[in-house]
């Protein structure tokens, strides 16, 4: 299989969640584009998670109040840009919980990559927080998956981070902590350098960036954050990479999943990028 570069990036939210306390959460997904098709980082939530949230999601999902909005998701808004859902070839996702997985379904002819260790943890739901977590509605759906464990590049001072087949310049970097399998997206972009989706690893930009003084707001995210991770010491121990990786270059951008500020600074700074060329 020949590969793809990446020649443009739009940011979309995927998936705004209302939590109580800890405000408008959204889900931070890229859509890629390349010579021959595009490129899914993360799906969000999917129509039919939209349709029947309780029993796609779970009664647990309702209480973190997703707004359920159908021109949130993927797929309307990949058509929306001009696009047809078949042009979609690959969804790259940092890890397999509901707010991440739901939109493949809405893309049956496209290859998911993940990590063997997520699918695997995925697919075993040993616990009951697993089985919050990862829906048997998204897994089942799951029948085109590639899965990495080997064939490991150095890659922005990580030792391990998988290649991923068929698109060029993009590689899952795993960060366990949020969940067992959970991983990194870094990816390089013709014309705006290198791009860190950094999934769940953490959920608010004063984790990596200047800090900000202590609000409830902040507050609730760090709780919300230590209650969903199945390792809150590695969780930590991410952020202190993450941190060092978004301060010792400005090459790199890094963000993350569910932040809303970093989601619009991205949306802003590439559709500045767009009007330029
Ligand atoms: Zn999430």
């Amino acid at each position: 299989m020949s590969s793809l570069s990446i020649s443009g990036v739009h940011h979309l939210n995927c998936g705004t969640f209302l939590t109580p306390l800890v405000g408008p959460l959204v889900s931070h997904v890229l859509l890629c584009e390349t010579s021959d098709g595009l490129v899914l980082v993360d799906s969000g939530l999917g129509l039919r998670d939209i349709e029947s949230p309780r029993r796609r999601l779970g009664a647990p999902a309702m209480m973190l109040g997703p707004a359920l909005r159908a021109e949130e998701t993927a797929v309307n808004q990949v058509e929306g840009l001009g696009y047809s859902r078949s042009d979609v070839r690959h969804i790259v996702v940092t890890h397999l919980d509901y707010d991440h997985i739901g939109g493949a379904t809405d893309f049956p002819d496209a290859v998911v990559h993940t990590t063997c260790t997520e699918l695997q943890t995925a697919r075993a739901q040993r616990t009951l927080s697993e089985r919050f977590r990862y829906r048997q509605s998204h897994l089942t759906a799951l029948t085109n998956v590639q899965t990495y464990d080997e064939m490991t590049e150095q890659v922005l001072g990580f030792e391990l981070a998988y290649p991923i087949d068929g698109v060029e310049n993009m590689w899952l970097v795993p960060l366990p902590g949020h969940s067992e399998g959970h991983s990194g997206v870094a990816l390089q972009v013709d014309g705006r350098g290198w791009l860190f989706h950094a999934g769940d690893a953490f959920f608010h930009h004063t984790t990596v960036h200047q800090s900000a003084p202590w609000s409830l707001r902040r507050g609730a995210v760090r709780a919300v954050e230590t209650i969903l991770a199945d390792d809150i010491a590695a969780v930590r121990e991410n952020h202190s990479r993450l941190r060092q990786l978004a301060h010792k270059t400005d090459r790199v951008s890094v963000f993350c999943s569910h932040d809303a500020t970093m989601f619009e600074e991205m949306r802003s700074a590439a559709a500045s990028m767009r009007r330029r060329c």
